[in-house]
C-alpha cells in the first residue's frame, strides 16, 4: 500500500452540507470529509472506468480489509502546517492563549514580566500540530462568504415566490482558493491511475453542493506516494520516543456492537483496533490505560454513512465519538503507527476514524 498525499485547492466556491439546516440558511463545513472526496472518484470511475472501480474495491461500504482504497478527511492548511483537531482535554489560556498544563489551575506563562494568571478555556476545533510544539493556541479556519440564491422554478424564472421551497436561500461557502491536506491510501499498482481520477473527477465532477451552479471544481497538485511500511516505521520511531502516550481522534470514529453505536473506548474499541492491524499485518499490543483520573475524555459526534452501492448518497446518520476526543493508551509503537495510518472503526475508508498519539496524559 501507498500513502498518497497532495494539496487540494477549491477554484470555485465549495459548499459541504452539513446535514443540519437552519431556517433557509445552509451552513458548509469547514473541511472535506473523505466520504464526499471517495463519492466524487467512486461516480467518476464508475462512469468513466469501470475497471479500475472494480480493482480499487471503492464500493466497500463494510469489510475494511476488503477495499484497496482509504481516504482520509482533508483537513484545511494553514501556512503549510499540519492541522489537527484540538484534544477536548486541553485547555488553553483565555488572555494570552497559552497551554495551560493539565494538573495547573491558571496560566503559568509570563507576560510583560508577570505571571499570566488567567483562566483556561478548551477549544473545539482545528490547530496547527505546530500548537503542541509551541504551547501557543494557533486556531486553522477557512473564509467563508454567504450567497443568496433564488430557486429555478420549473419555468425557468426565478423568482421568489410565497411558499418556503420556493423562497431565497442563503449558502454558505468557503471561499475559492482555499487549500486543505488531501491523503488516502491506496494499493501500489493503482497510484497513478488514481491520481489520474482526482485530477479528472475534481474539474468534471467537483466537490459538494450546487455543482449546477458552478461550484465543487477542486485541483490536486504536489502529490507524493510514500509506502505505508516507510511512513509506520518513521511514526513508530518517533512514538517510541513518549513517555506517556495520549490517542486523540481527529475525525468521527464509529465503533458498533450489532446496530448499538458506541461512545466510548472499550474492548469493542479493541477489537477495531485489531482489524485494522490485520489490513497490514502488524502485530502488537494496545490497550486504554485506567488511571485514578479517568482514562478518556469523549466528545459526542454525528457520522453521516455514505454509499457508493446505494445511490452515492448519504445511507444513515450515526451517533458516533466526535474528534478531538482522548483516551491514554499504552502499547506497542508499530500498533500506534499502524493506526495513525489506517485509523480505527467502521467505514475508514470514508475518513471516519482518523487518530493521531502524543506525548500526554488527562
Ligand atoms: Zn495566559
Ligand atoms: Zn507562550
Amino acid at each position: 500500500m501507498k500513502v498518497l498525499t497532495a494539496t487540494l485547492k477549491n477554484l470555485a466556491p465549495l459548499h459541504i452540507g452539513t446535514g443540519k439546516k437552519t431556517g433557509n440558511f445552509s451552513k458548509t463545513l469547514e473541511y472535506i470529509p473523505g466520504r464526499t472526496i471517495r463519492g466524487m472518484v467512486g461516480y467518476y470511475l464508475y462512469n468513466n472506468n469501470k475497471s479500475l472501480f472494480n480493482a480499487l474495491r471503492i464500493n466497500e461500504d463494510e469489510d475494511m480489509s476488503q477495499t484497496g482504497v482509504f481516504f482520509k478527511n482533508a483537513l484545511p492548511i494553514n501556512k503549510g502546517k499540519s492541522t489537527r483537531a484540538c484534544p477536548v482535554s486541553f485547555k488553553w489560556c483565555k488572555k494570552c492563549g497559552h497551554m495551560i498544563e493539565p494538573d495547573k489551575k491558571e496560566c503559568t506563562n509570563t507576560v510583560e514580566d508577570r505571571p499570566c494568571l488567567h483562566e483556561g478555556k478548551k477549544y473545539g476545533g482545528f490547530i496547527t500540530a505546530d500548537s503542541f510544539e509551541t504551547g501557543e493556541l494557533e486556531s486553522v479556519s477557512v473564509n467563508t462568504q454567504i450567497s443568496t440564491k433564488c430557486p429555478i422554478t420549473r419555468d425557468g424564472n426565478t423568482s421568489p415566490g410565497p411558499y418556503d421551497d420556493i423562497a431565497p436561500y442563503n449558502i454558505e461557502s468557503i471561499v475559492e482558493g482555499t487549500e486543505f491536506e488531501f491523503q488516502c491510501i491506496v494499493e501500489d499498482e493503482y497510484v497513478d491511475g488514481l491520481k489520474e481520477a482526482l485530477n479528472e473527477s475534481g474539474i468534471f465532477g467537483g466537490l459538494g453542493g450546487f455543482r449546477s451552479r458552478g461550484y465543487g471544481t477542486v485541483t490536486f497538485s504536489n502529490f507524493n506516494a510514500t509506502p505505508a511500511s516507510d511512513m509506520i516505521q518513521e511514526k513508530a520511531s518517533n512514538i517510541s520516543q513518549f513517555k506517556n502516550a495520549m490517542m486523540v481522534t481527529n475525525s468521527p470514529m464509529i465503533l458498533r456492537d450489532g446496530e448499538t453505536s458506541i461512545i466510548g473506548f472499550d474492548e469493542n474499541f479493541e477489537q477495531y483496533v485489531s482489524k485494522s492491524c490485520d489490513i497490514c499485518a502488524t502485530q502488537g499490543n494496545f490497550k486504554i490505560v485506567s488511571g485514578d483520573k479517568g482514562s478518556q475524555k469523549l466528545n459526542e459526534g454525528i457520522a453521516r454513512g455514505w454509499s457508493i452501492k446505494e445511490g452515492n448518497k448519504v445511507s444513515e446518520i450515526i451517533p458516533c465519538i466526535g474528534m478531538g476526543s482522548c483516551a491514554v493508551v499504552e502499547g506497542d509503537p508499530e500498533v500506534m503507527a499502524t493506526l495513525e495510518v489506517y485509523g480505527i472503526g467502521e467505514m475508514i475508508n470514508s475518513g471516519y476514524g482518523d487518530v493521531y498519539f502524543m506525548e500526554g496524559h488527562l
